[in-house]
């Protein structure tokens, strides 16, 4: 699926370029070189975690030592995790997305397994856990610089990245990259609706503007759902809780598969 590149182009059968897939039909092949560019003059909203720097992975090292810390006597760590998923879930509805709920959710989780009550002490070595998190510098994905600064010269480039605003916001302060963009959205979520709200307050023509991000559901679908066209980038540790099949796109609307961000500037 992510070998290349999946074209869809309004909603006919999906073309390929790049490797041929196991399956491909040769009629359905296309090249590099077949590939034009869109015009200049598109309005390319792009996602931020994990879409320009590495996020989840930080997530996934300090769950795994929550996990060992926790070293439950019948859970096995699939089922920990599971149980970890959910309690976000929970809290994600009540407090919404970022470092504070994850703490929070890792707490709760350890509180629900643990057979006994739960020392302030062993709260707080859970805290420490997601407290490693934040002392990450940032590290951009590669090639997301240089690629910035070519479809800034032919594009209009929007941020567009869901969470706690303060974290989003310092994130993108740290990175360097504020420059290249001419706007920022920091939403709470992301679903048709708040990508309506986007398009409407920059005056967004559905047919030039692309949502651009790595999760299914939080970049693409709602975005195809909205009019917008859409490119999902591949990310290996997308969080799990953003896992969702794609959509079709409709007619007269196009979704591209890309498995990096350099490629991007192949097709803008
Ligand atoms: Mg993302």
């Amino acid at each position: 699926m992510y070998r290349g590149m999946t074209v869809h182009r309004e909603g006919g059968a999906p073309k390929f370029f790049g490797d041929p897939l196991p399956s491909g039909n040769r009629d359905e092949l296309i090249t590099m070189e077949d590939m034009t560019r869109f015009p200049a003059g598109q309005t390319l909203l792009i996602d931020a975690d994990d879409t320009l720097w590495e996020n989840n992975v930080y997530f996934e090292r300090a769950i795994a030592a929550f996990i060992g810390f926790l070293n439950h006597r019948t859970y096995t760590p699939e089922k920990v995790r599971q149980t970890l998923n959910e309690v976000e879930r929970e809290t994600i509805l009540e407090h919404g997305y970022g470092l504070t709920s994850f703490t929070r959710s890792l707490v709760q989780c350890y509180e629900r397994l643990s057979p006994g009550p739960v020392s302030e002490e062993q709260r707080e070595r859970v805290r420490g856990f997601a407290k490693t998190i934040a002392d990450h510098e940032i590290e951009l994905l590669p090639e997301v610089q240089e690629t910035l600064a070519q479809l800034g010269s032919r594009h209009r480039l929007i941020l567009m990245t869901k969470g706690n605003h303060a974290e989003q916001a310092d994130k993108l302060s740290r990175s360097g990259l504020a420059p290249f963009f001419n706007a920022v959205e920091i939403v709470a979520e992301k679903d048709a609706a708040v990508y309506r709200e986007v398009m409407a307050r920059h005056s967004l023509a559905a047919s030039t503007s692309w949502m651009i991000g790595n999760s299914p559901k939080s970049d693409i679908n709602p975005a195809l759902a909205a009019g917008l066209n859409a490119v999902h980038l591949y990310h290996k540790d997308t969080w799990v809780l953003e896992h969702a099949e794609l959509a079709e796109p409709g007619r007269g609307q196009h979704l591209i598969e890309l498995d990096g961000f350099a490629k991007l500037a192949d097709i803008f």
